[in-house]
């Protein structure tokens, strides 16, 4: 079991492996080649920012039947795709768009277990699955309601800058099936279950995903959330802990 950080110290962005409240620098991102520097900062010396640099984030809809309700459960997991560039990490705003403002669209948070792909994965087995996972980690499938509601695509439901806050860290060797998870607006619990309830594992998804699509070291999937999540809007603060991961704490604010 390992947990990996990327961060910013001294104008200077580096990956790190976290022990206690240090953090050793890498020579190189932990799904790549790497060894450990003697070169370490105090956790709280550092800002942590998203732990990785996704070249694609999938992410699954309609996963848990806590969220799915009514709705008939997908007979295969239901991927889309979520840009990189609305990737932000722990303490990063999340920012309502002007026009969801606007149009007073309604703004919710999807806790949601993630994980970083360690190797590349192309039409693996879900027996093999875990084998391909650097590690987990929090993140927060950020979604305009009306927006994926009524656009033909979900491109700026989901993916809108700020939209994907991710972290606050990775950790390696956790096992996916039975993790708590739990969603906190203000610090009220919002949403809260297990991944044991997740409809499609995450070795499904691997092996369903990669029959198609290759998955390449550092690339994100993002699990699916459960329940109905309440409304977010400016000044709130969303935050998605996962036992044995940590807590990944955003604010809402109102694009300026
Ligand atoms: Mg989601």
């Amino acid at each position: 079991m390992a947990t990996y950080a990327r961060y910013l110290a001294h104008g200077e962005i580096a990956y790190g492996v976290v022990e206690g409240d240090a953090v050793h620098q890498l020579t190189a991102a932990p799904y790549e080649d790497h060894e450990v520097t003697d070169h370490t900062h105090g956790l709280s010396e550092v800002k942590l920012l998203a732990p990785v640099v996704p070249g694609k984030v999938v992410a699954i809809g309609l996963n848990y039947r806590s969220h799915i309700g009514d709705r008939t459960p997908p007979s295969v997991p239901e991927p889309f795709f979520k840009t990189t560039s609305s990737v932000i990490g722990p303490g990063d705003d999340i920012v309502i768009p002007k026009e969801a403002v606007e149009e007073n669209v309604t703004m919710q948070p999807e806790a949601e277990l993630a994980l970083v792909i360690g190797k590349r994965a192309k039409r693996v087995s879900a027996a093999d699955a875990l084998d391909c996972i650097l590690g987990f980690t929090c993140g927060n499938d950020v979604s305009a309601r009306d927006w994926q509601a009524n656009d033909l695509s979900w491109w700026r439901a989901k993916s809108s800058d700020t939209f994907t806050p991710l972290g606050p860290v990775i950790v390696s060797g956790l096992d996916p099936s039975s993790l708590h998870l739990v969603g906190r607006i203000n610090g009220k619990v919002d949403q809260e279950q297990m991944t044991s309830d997740l409809l499609y594992g995450v070795p499904e998804i691997i092996a369903f995903v990669t029959r198609v699509l290759t998955l390449e070291p550092g690339d994100v999937v993002m699990t699916g959330t459960p329940g109905t999540p309440g409304n977010i809007h400016d000044g709130d603060v969303v935050e998605i802990e996962i036992d044995g991961i940590g807590t990944l704490k955003n604010a809402v604010r109102n694009e300026d």
